[in-house]
């Protein structure tokens, strides 16, 4: 018996990175796994590491008709969803709050804050149906420092968190816990398409040139586990830093 046997995860972002790592985790503890990401040869690829019991989807996180579609794909697909991962994000400029675009603030509040709002809603109702369901939201260090990522990316990240308390306190009473895993710098793609703003970059270097606390992504991915695992059945609301300790010092 694994822990998630009958148990279906939906994952967003699972194309690459943390995502992936998730989906492989979950998986392999029994779970069938929507595999979610905008980028659809991303989605399937992973989909394929998983092998039978996986179903890619494209969505955009941001795009409400685009999660609408996610959502029923994988009720027609599995009849629930037991777990949600809010993991779909994007890097900002790194820009200081003077120096950021509006547009780059708009697209990375769509697509991590919005975009984890869509999901949650659009999976909800179902998850109420049940009487049970779990969410682990990907925020980041980010949530709860002003010093680790630009002024988007941070306000995203801390939007994350107040909507992770927001569900843990709203539906605790109904079998639905929410909570949230503090990625330190994870080996990923997620600085691959973002365009640095240098004076931003510059001053933020110091917090993120930090080689040997540099995390693998299948670390996230065990503390998602845990925490959408009936090992942390009263474990709600928790904000966890997964950091190798950065954000204690
Ligand atoms: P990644 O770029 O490797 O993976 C992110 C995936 O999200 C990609 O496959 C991408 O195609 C997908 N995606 C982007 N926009 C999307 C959208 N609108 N809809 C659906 N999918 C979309 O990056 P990662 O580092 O694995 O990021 C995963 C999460 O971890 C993000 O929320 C990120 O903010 C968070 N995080 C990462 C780090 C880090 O150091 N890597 C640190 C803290 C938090």
């Amino acid at each position: 018996m694994n822990a998630f046997d009958d148990r279906v995860a939906l994952i967003t972002g699972a194309g690459s990175g943390i995502g992936r790592a998730m989906a492989l985790a979950f998986a392999k503890a029994g779970a069938r796994v929507v595999v979610s990401d905008i980028d659809r040869a991303r989605a399937e690829e992973s989909a394929a590491l998983i092998g039978a019991e996986a179903l890619a989807v494209t969505a955009d996180v941001g795009d409400q008709a685009s999660v609408a579609a996610l959502v029923e794909a994988a009720i027609g697909a599995y009849g629930r969803v037991d777990v949600l991962c809010n993991n779909a994000g994007i890097l900002d400029s790194m820009a200081l709050p003077a120096d950021i675009t509006p547009e780059i603030w708009e697209r990375v509040i769509r697509v991590n804050l919005t975009g984890a709002f869509l999901v949650t809603h659009a999976v909800l109702p179902h998850m109420l149906r049940q009487g049970r369901g779990a969410i682990v939201n990907t925020a980041s260090e980010a949530g709860i420092r002003g010093g680790a990522a630009g002024a988007a990316y941070t306000a995203s990240k801390h939007g994350v968190v107040g909507l992770t308390k927001s569900v843990a306190w709203a539906y605790a009473k109904d079998g639905i816990r929410c909570n949230a895993i503090l990625p330190g710098p994870t080996m990923t793609n997620i600085a691959a398409g973002a365009a640095f703003d240098p004076a931003g970059a510059a001053r933020l270097s110091p917090v993120l040139a930090l080689g040997e606390l540099m995390a693998q992504p299948e670390q996230m991915a065990d503390a998602a586990l845990y925490l959408a695992s009936d090992a942390a059945s009263f474990v709600n609301g928790a904000i966890v830093p997964v950091d190798g300790g950065w954000s204690a010092g």
